[in-house]
């Protein structure tokens, strides 16, 4: 079974050579969470449960320059760091990060 819950982030990031992210500009970044596990006791995972670690999880990355947190900070890199964070704090769920960086435009890491 698979629950999931979704975040939104305010961030800049720039991505430096890109012909036209090379300047420094934000996005709105919708970050959707998936935990995929056994059904025990009537739940995956508790909702709140998981958004409180989500929440705590995302702060640094809200508001922020991205650039600080991680070297390229492409809608690919950003997923494998929320997934890299995530997994310290649930580990032994499957889990799937899917980051849209604005409308239309999304990565997913999966592990
Ligand atoms: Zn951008």
């Amino acid at each position: 079974m698979k629950v999931g819950i979704v975040e939104h982030i305010d961030s800049m990031h720039r991505l430096p050579g890109h012909p036209k992210c090379g300047v420094p500009h934000g996005h709105t970044y919708r970050i959707e969470i998936t935990v995929e596990g056994p059904v025990v006791g009537g739940m995956v995972i508790d909702f709140d449960a998981l958004k409180a670690q989500v929440r705590e999880l995302l702060k640094p990355f809200d508001h922020a320059d991205l650039n600080r947190l991680i070297d390229y900070p492409s809608c690919e890199n950003i997923s494998v760091e929320i997934l890299r964070r995530l997994r310290e704090r649930l580990a032994g769920d499957r889990l799937t990060v899917r980051v849209w960086e604005g409308e239309g435009k999304w990565a997913e890491m999966e592990g």
